[in-house]
């Protein structure tokens, strides 16, 4: 169901406090904040840390501070994902009790081993647009039963998505609008293509929701109606349009940008310090110094 584009539009920046941001969140978060300006809309911050381990109060302090020096205003209160596992939960629990998700126990090395046992002698296992192989296991075959055993036994496991099923549960292709473009300049009606990210976490022992998962239920819960972002994303699209779709939720406008990359043509990574937000704050450059860096 598409969003209702003819009310006030509402976009999100949404980043994940792993690390500092970097000029690519800041070209991204700048663009949201332009676009919602341009069409008198909403601007809403998300802080998507359902990755407990990795995330951190003190990258989250650094998000709100970096964001008000590039002079960009938010509505608060701010959504926190990690304080609704709950709900991402419920979501699951619907895809489940529709057999449409099952546990699977193998660990991540266990997949890299059968994947290499398989490769071994020249045959090439598939691989999701990110490049990780898709789900080696055949624990989407296993019986009730069987299932039932092995989630009593207390064995790590991540619930994941049924693909084959899951296709079959939908009406018709599957489709995007987009506004921006994708990473081969793809633009305007776009077929959505989920079965090429085979059968997707939705999730973990350790994480109690994937972010496929939680940016879907969000993205509609919050309303929103036109989501901005990098277009190394543009291709999880596919999945998030699945999911909209089996869990009945709203379908935004997508609009993907180009990416800010280093002196070597990679993605900037959070890791580098030198290209953080802070850095330039730190070495003395303005807001408006990297608003003509970027645009
Ligand atoms: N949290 C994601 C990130 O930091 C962005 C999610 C999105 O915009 O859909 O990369």
């Amino acid at each position: 169901m598409p969003a209702d584009l003819s009310k006030q539009p509402v976009f999100r920046f949404a980043p994940s406090p792993n690390g500092l941001l970097h000029l690519g969140h800041a070209l991204s978060a700048i663009i949201n904040h332009d676009m919602t300006k341009e069409c008198n809309g909403r601007f809403l911050l998300r802080i998507e840390d359902i990755d407990t381990t990795r995330c951190r109060p003190e990258f989250e302090a650094a998000i709100y501070e970096d964001l008000n020096w590039l002079g960009l205003n938010w509505e608060k209160p701010v959504r926190r994902q990690s304080e609704h596992f709950a709900l991402y939960g419920e979501m699951l629990e619907r895809l489940i009790a529709r057999g449409l998700a099952y546990p699977s126990f193998m660990s991540r090395s266990e997949i890299k081993a059968a994947v290499t046992a398989y490769e071994i002698d020249g045959k090439i296992w598939p691989r999701d647009p990110d490049g990780a192989p898709h789900y080696p296991g055949n624990e989407r075959e296993w019986d009730i039963g069987k299932r039932r055993d092995m989630l009593a036994t207390g064995r790590q496991h991540a619930w994941r998505l049924d693909m084959e099923r899951a296709l079959k549960e939908i009406e018709g292709p599957l489709s995007w609008r987009e506004t921006g473009a994708g990473p081969d300049g793809e633009t305007g009606e776009i077929a959505a293509d989920p079965a090429e990210w085979g059968d997707i976490v939705l999730s973990r022992s350790d994480a109690p929701s994937s972010y496929h998962l939680a940016v879907t239920v969000d993205d509609a819960l919050q309303g929103i109606t036109h989501v901005v972002r990098g277009h190394d994303l543009f291709h999880a699209t596919s999945v998030h349009r699945l999911l909209q779709q089996l869990l009945g939720l709203t379908e935004p406008v997508y609009h993907h940008h180009r990416l800010v990359l280093d002196k070597d043509g990679k993605k900037l990574s959070k890791s580098d310090g030198s290209t953080g937000i802070a850095a330039y704050r730190a070495a003395g450059r303005s807001a408006a110094d990297i608003r003509a860096l970027l645009l």
